[in-house]
Order: structure tokens, then C-alpha cells, then sequence
């Protein structure tokens, strides 16, 4: 009671001092987290990196009209980038993967450009689902699929013919899995999303703007599933299939737990990670983001998610530059500035190549040694 009283006696003056005064006080205007986005006014050396430092392997990317269009283009921006191959996820499987293999190979860049196939889980109740999708994916390896890309609508919306959402660790998926192991591919899966998409919509959530601008995206326990129970069906069925190896997507969306992240790691020796999507999260813990490189450098791949040639810049100085404060480029995703990992170039060839060279079938290392 005496706070409101104080609080209007504040207001009173200000209106005061507004009626004498030239101009208003700034106390009493209010800029919503909207709109306050001021340019930073600190001065230090800017090292933009245009171009990564070492050839580099994007693990996770998406690109449409591969069948048909002239991949030129495509080369010379990833040349821009030094980026030697790139992982296009959305191969399909069947026919239409055949198409776009026949024309890359067409153009001469089966090296440069690498598909993993996709699989239908819809119909998973059909008799004959299980045989129809192991033939599926022997044909698509023995036409060139490097590895099978798994999207996130597996756990959340994939449903069964009796109504029940397909969980990740569903034991009729397990012949996929075990499949992928024999063929040698790596399953790259993406599952969830950011855990504050299940987090109250309110002045706590950090990713406040992301869901006021998307709230599609918002979610709760029951939709489809808490976020704990879609993560851990994920880690269940990475520990079921030991001698596959997975690359989990968007470093598990943990990359703001890199603690947890690291004994995850330890308790799944067949589990990778990458790191589409989540530089924002690392660029805001420089110190521990580089203790998780020191310690797991032989387990974290490049990944980037949407191929955007003018975003990579922003990956390359996080992780290459010493730079202090700098901006993401999607404030939805980070309104906090970065600051770049200075990583050691051992630790950047592991993550830029090296890694993806022991995981992705067929990537011919003499196209690192011959530079
Ligand atoms: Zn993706």
C-alpha cells in the first residue's frame, strides 16, 4: 500500500517536472524487449571469418531441385565458404533419391554432394512395412545414400493405427536401426525441439520471441509428450542399438547443458552430436563451450540445418575468432551477444572434417591431403 502511494507520488512529480521541464524524463517511458535492441557502443578488434579456416564437412543441410537443376551454383558458393561436401538430408529414398544421384553424378560431384535417405514410419502398421523399408534402404545405400536422415516428427507427431504417437524407442523400429548398423550408415536424427518450447510462454522463457512469432511451436506435457519423456525415448534407443551410429541433431538439445551433453556422451559411445542450429548457445559460454571441445573433440561434427551461404560467417567466428560481443543473426533464437571459442586448430579439423571422415561412408580423405 505505502509502495503504490509512493509509486503515485513519483508519477505526480514526473508530470510535474514534464509540465516545467523542455523535455520528458526518460524514467517514465517504457520500450518493450521488442524494440530495445540498441547497437552496442563497445569498441574492440572485429575479426569477421568469411571463409572457414580448414575444408569443412556440413553434416546437416537441406536443398531441393537436386534432380533437375544446375548444381554449378551451389559449388562455387560452397567453394565461397570453403566447404567441400555438403550433407543433404532430404534424399527421400527410391526413385527420387536415384534422380538426384544420377544428377550429381551428372555434373561430376558425387564427392561434393552427399545424400541420406529418408523413410516412411506412417504406415508402420502395414504387414509388410518392416520388409518393404529394409529393402528400401539396401537399395538406396547401393545406389549411394551415405546414411539415413530421421526427422523430428518421429516421437512427436507420427501416429499408429490405433491413434498412439510412435515413440523413438518403439520396438518395431529396432530392425531400421539394427539395418543401418550392418549397411554401415550413420542415422543422423533430430528429435524435439528447444526445451523452452514446453516452458510456460511468459516473461521467464527465453525463448519468448521465438514462440510469440511461432506459436506453433509452443508445446506441453501432454502434446504430444513432455520433452523428457520424447529425449529419453531418443537415448533409450541409442543404448538398444550399440553397433549403429547415430549423430544427434542440434548437439540433443542440450547445448545449454554441456555438462549433461558430456555424460550423455560418455554413457553412449555410438552417439555423435552436431551443431545446426545451437552456435548462439555455445557463443555464450566461450569458457565451458571450450572445455566440451578439449574433452570431446572426436564426438561434435559441423552441422549448419538451413542453407544459408551468408549465416556461415557467424559459425566460422564463434568458433574460429577470439572476438568478444558479438551478435547472432536471429534474435529470436539469442538476444544475448557472443563471444568467439578461439578453438585450437586440431580441435577445428576434428569438427570441420576429421570426425565426419571416420562416420560418413566414402569421403575421400585425399581431398583434404591433396589441398
Ligand atoms: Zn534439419
Amino acid at each position: 500500500m505505502r509502495y503504490n502511494i509512493l509509486l503515485l507520488v513519483i508519477n505526480l512529480l514526473l508530470v510535474v517536472c514534464n509540465l516545467f521541464g523542455q523535455r520528458r524524463s526518460p524514467l517514465d517511458i517504457s520500450i518493450d524487449f521488442e524494440a530495445y535492441d540498441p547497437p552496442s557502443t563497445l569498441v574492440v578488434p572485429e575479426n569477421p571469418v568469411e571463409r572457414a579456416k580448414f575444408p569443412f564437412v556440413d553434416v546437416h543441410s537441406h536443398h531441393w531441385g537436386l534432380a533437375e537443376k544446375n548444381l554449378d551454383e551451389l559449388i562455387a558458393e560452397m567453394d565461397a565458404l570453403n566447404m567441400k561436401v555438403v550433407v543433404n538430408l532430404s534424399g527421400r529414398g527410391g526413385e527420387r533419391l536415384k534422380n538426384m544421384i544420377d544428377n550429381i553424378k551428372k555434373y561430376g560431384y558425387e564427392d561434393r554432394i552427399v545424400n541420406f535417405t529418408n523413410i516412411e514410419l506412417r504406415s508402420i502398421d502395414e504387414p509388410d512395412w518392416a520388409e518393404n523399408t529394409l529393402k528400401q534402404l539396401e537399395y538406396d545405400v547401393s545406389i549411394g545414400a551415405r546414411g539415413l536422415k530421421i526427422y523430428k516428427s518421429q516421437g512427436m507427431t507420427h501416429r499408429d493405427n490405433a491413434g498412439n504417437r510412435i515413440r523413438i524407442n518403439d520396438d518395431r523400429l529396432d530392425p531400421v536401426w539394427a539395418k543401418c548398423g550392418e549397411l554401415g550408415i550413420p542415422v543422423l536424427i533430430h528429435s524435439a525441439d528447444p526445451k523452452s518450447f514446453w516452458a510456460p510462454h511468459d516473461s521467464l522463457n527465453e525463448r519468448w520471441l521465438e514462440l510469440k512469432l511461432r506459436p506453433g511451436r509452443k508445446r506441453n506435457a501432454n502434446n504430444p509428450a513432455s520433452w523428457e519423456a520424447i529425449i529419453g525415448e531418443q537415448h533409450d534407443m541409442f543404448r538398444k542399438h550399440p553397433n549403429t551410429t547415430f549423430i544427434n541433431a542440434h548437439m540433443g538439445w542440450f547445448p545449454n547443458d554441456l555438462g549433461q551433453l558430456a555424460k550423455l556422451l560418455d554413457e553412449i559411445p555410438n552417439m555423435y552430436v552436431e551443431i545446426g542450429a545451437v552456435i548462439a548457445e555455445l557463443g555464450r559460454q566461450p569458457r565451458m563451450a571450450n572445455w566440451f571441445f578439449e574433452q570431446y573433440q572426436d564426438r561434435v561434427l559441423f552441422g549448419k540445418d538451413s542453407y544459408r551461404p551468408e549465416e556461415y560467417p557467424t559459425y566460422f567466428r564463434v568458433l574460429e575468432s577470439a572476438d568478444e560481443y558479438f551478435p547472432y543473426y536471429k534474435r529470436y533464437h539469442a538476444f544475448w551477444r557472443m563471444y568467439g571459442l578461439d578453438l585450437p586448430d586440431e580441435i577445428l579439423e576434428k569438427l570441420y572434417y576429421k570426425n565426419a571422415l571416420k562416420i560418413i561412408p566414402r569421403l575421400k580423405e585425399k581431398m583434404w591431403t591433396s589441398d
